[in-house]
């Protein structure tokens, strides 16, 4: 069927409907008029109108039930196929005609005599007909008979009785006229209501369709969405929002919900990730994410916060410890197996902090931060374990914080002190460098362990200033030294940040100048972190133009960094030294450190320094190997008056706390060789 067959069905449909709808006060009026006539009938003689009226009554009544019936078919849809409705129809007609007819009938009889009945009659058969413009506008066929045989028939009549009642019978007619003309337009009206009525209806319908498609689309997308937005693309876990919300969900207030919350951090990740490149850190961050999710108590989460940190929450509504101390031995044993990429065995480690909500935390989201400070703890407690919050982390918080903002001060009024250690020639025992090592006297907290601060200025890029301030001391104090045959080099410890900082072979340069220290006595100290991916290339060309200008450039703690040996030959460095960890365990695995260290350092005609050096037995057996340069308490510790030679005398408190015996074999050759 086309969709205009099916639009004239609607509307054919509909017209059958508002039809019967008009059909009940159709069919009171008609009693009721009837009844009037009745009356005025039997009151001019003619007293058969009683029949009459009955007759009207019993085809009301039949009419009333075939009224009944269309509404219940049409309750039970059985008023939709095009037959049906036609049927339908017939019948709605076929009551109209029955009741116009009914109607002519007292009218041939009462004409006839004359009477007032005469012109009751004709004023109510003229009113019904009126009405019937109206009433019977949905149908037109119908609608015009109904007219016609309550006007034409008595009209005629009317003018063939009498000459007297000709004027009164043509009056009728055009009255029959007048009323199938308003009739036909009333229908056209209808009509078209009714069929703007469906096109609407149909284009609302759309909408709704389109509208729902649309929103079914929109929700679609949200969804989509919202999973991307929540999930960590590397490892497809839960990510920080998808954690956070996660929590919400599931921590609510009224949940009575206890839980624990493990910070996960890695331990030596970002060595492997700078030392072997991004790819190979994906692929462990993703193998990671897989080992951990699989160690997780049921109903547990596992989520990336970030980097190499992820999150767990244990929810539970009993005691919820024993089962956190048993995961975290789970995921600590997990991480601990070796990893394998391109054939290379890969280690990391895991710090795990833990706090548990409510007793740590009011809100969930605190909770991590308390298990977060947990973690940093372990961190700083040589990691690799388990720690649960304690008050006293948010108070090592608050100590850096406040620690933070004094060291601002402090680098601001040029308060930090330089200490100078020696670097002695391993061959000749004379002083060949002296390392400036920065010191802090905080007001009231007194001395603060270097690698507090210099940690806490790393993180907060305070490290540039404070860098800056010591390479000028130290090059203008470097300048002072006098010494008979040659004063000794200045070195001067240098972090990546600083030498990422934008003109710093310029700043160096300028330094120089203004100190007058000739290039060649200057050494810069950087750690492996130098050979970081991110930085590389940056760091190939300060390192160049700084040796361009003669300045040295040493590796500093060499052996701890993830193994950066095969970048030493793509950067031009002077010299390596050697951690103290390797130096405080040669004579056995730490020989072998030193004396791959030894041999590479050979191959790219490098110098070799050994750090740390504490006794007399690791003196010999690095002079033994070959190391170049040697430093630590065994020899000199640091000092406010830098030790220019070893003869001289060490500062009192320092002299105090070195081995008397680590001076006496340089004094004695000294003083044996003048
Ligand atoms: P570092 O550059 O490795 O400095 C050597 C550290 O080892 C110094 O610690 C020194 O006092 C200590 N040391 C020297 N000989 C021995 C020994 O025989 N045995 C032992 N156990 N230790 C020895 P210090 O002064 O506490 O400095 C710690 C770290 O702080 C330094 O490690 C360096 O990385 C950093 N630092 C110090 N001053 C500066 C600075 O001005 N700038 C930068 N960027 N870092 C600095
Ligand atoms: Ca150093
Ligand atoms: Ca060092």
């Amino acid at each position: 069927m086309t969709t205009a067959q099916h639009q004239e069905r609607e509307v054919e449909r509909r017209l059958l409907a508002l039809a019967f709808r008009n059909l009940p006060p159709m069919l009171g009026v008609t009693a009721v008029t009837a009844c009037g006539a009745a009356l005025v009938l039997s009151h001019n003689g003619h007293g058969w109108a009683w029949w009459w009226l009955s007759g009207i009554m019993v085809t009301t009544a039949l009419r009333v039930v075939g009224w009944r019936r269309y509404l219940r078919a049409r309750a039970d849809r059985r008023v939709r196929e095009a037959a049906e409705v036609r049927a339908w129809r017939r019948h709605y007609g076929l009551g109209l005609m029955i009741s116009s007819l009914t109607w002519t009938l007292p009218t041939f009889i009462a004409m006839s005599t004359p009477s007032p009945a005469q012109y009751v009659l004709a004023i109510i058969m003229s009113a019904l007909a009126g009405g019937g413009t109206g009433i019977t506008a949905a149908m037109r066929e119908e609608g015009r008979l109904y007219i016609t045989i309550m006007l034409v028939p008595g009209s005629f009549f009317l003018m063939l009785t009498s000459p007297d009642f000709l004027v009164l019978g043509i009056l009728g007619l055009m009255f029959a006229a007048a009323m199938l003309v308003v009739h036909s337009n009333n229908h056209a009206i209808v009509r078209q209501s009714v069929t703007l009525q469906i096109e609407n209806d149909a284009l609302g319908r759309n909408l709704r369709q389109l509208n729902a498609g649309l929103e079914e689309k929109v929700a679609e997308r949200t969804e989509a969405l919202e999973r991307v937005a929540n999930r960590d693309t590397l490892t497809g876990l839960p990510n920080r929002r998808g954690l956070t919300e996660w929590m919400a969900a599931q921590l609510s207030a009224d949940s009575a919900h206890e839980a624990a919350v493990l910070f996960l951090d890695l331990d030596r990740f970002k060595q492997i990730n700078d030392a072997m490149g991004h790819d190979v850190g994906d692929q462990v961050l993703q193998a990671v994410g897989s080992r951990l999710s699989q160690q997780l108590p049921s109903g547990a989460i596992l989520a990336r916060w970030g980097g190499d940190e992820f999150v767990v929450v244990i929810p539970h509504t009993q005691d919820v410890r024993p089962l956190t101390d048993s995961t975290a031995q789970d995921l600590l044993s997990a991480i601990a197996r070796p990893y394998t990429s391109d054939g290379q065995q890969l280690t990391l480690g895991l710090s795990i902090g833990v706090a548990y909500y409510p007793t740590d935390a009011a809100l969930p989201k605190d909770a991590i931060l308390s298990a977060d400070l947990a973690v940093a703890e372990v961190k700083r407690t040589g990691r690799g374990h388990m720690l649960a919050y304690s008050e006293t982390y948010a108070e090592t918080q608050r100590r850096r914080f406040d620690l933070g903002r004094a060291l601002s001060a402090a680098i601001g009024a040029d308060e930090l002190e330089l200490l100078y250690q020696p670097i002695i020639d391993a061959r000749t025992r004379r002083v060949a460098s002296l390392e400036a090592l920065a010191r802090w006297r905080h007001r009231e907290l007194g001395d603060i362990d270097p690698a507090e601060f210099i940690g806490l200025a790393e993180d907060s890029d305070r490290i540039v200033a404070l860098g800056d301030r010591v390479l000028r001391r130290a090059c203008a104090d470097a300048q002072t030294w006098i010494t008979s045959d040659g004063p000794p080099n200045v070195a001067v410890n240098i972090s990546v940040k600083q030498m990422l900082h934008e003109g710093f072979v310029l700043r160096v340069m300028q330094v120089l100048t203004q100190t007058g220290l000739p290039a060649r006595r200057l050494e810069l100290e950087v750690t492996e972190s130098v050979f970081d991916d991110d930085h590389i290339d940056t760091m190939r060309n300060v390192a160049a133009s700084l040796r361009a200008i003669g300045v040295s450039v040493h590796i500093d703690d060499f052996g701890t960094g993830y193994s950066s040996l095969s970048r030493l030959h793509q950067f031009p460095v002077n010299a390596i030294k050697i951690d103290k960890s390797f130096v405080a365990r040669v004579g056995d695995e730490g020989s072998v450190i030193v004396e791959s260290a030894l041999m590479i350092a050979r191959r790219f005609g490098m110098a070799v320094v050994a750090e740390g050096v504490e006794t007399q037995a690791q003196a010999d057996a690095l002079s033994a190997l070959g190391v170049d340069f040697m430093q630590g308490f065994h020899f000199a510790r640091p000092s406010k008056t830098p030790r220019l030679s070893l003869d001289e005398p060490d500062d009192a408190a320092e002299r105090a706390a070195a081995p008397a015996a680590s001076l006496t074999p340089i004094a004695q050759r000294r003083t044996g060789g003048s």
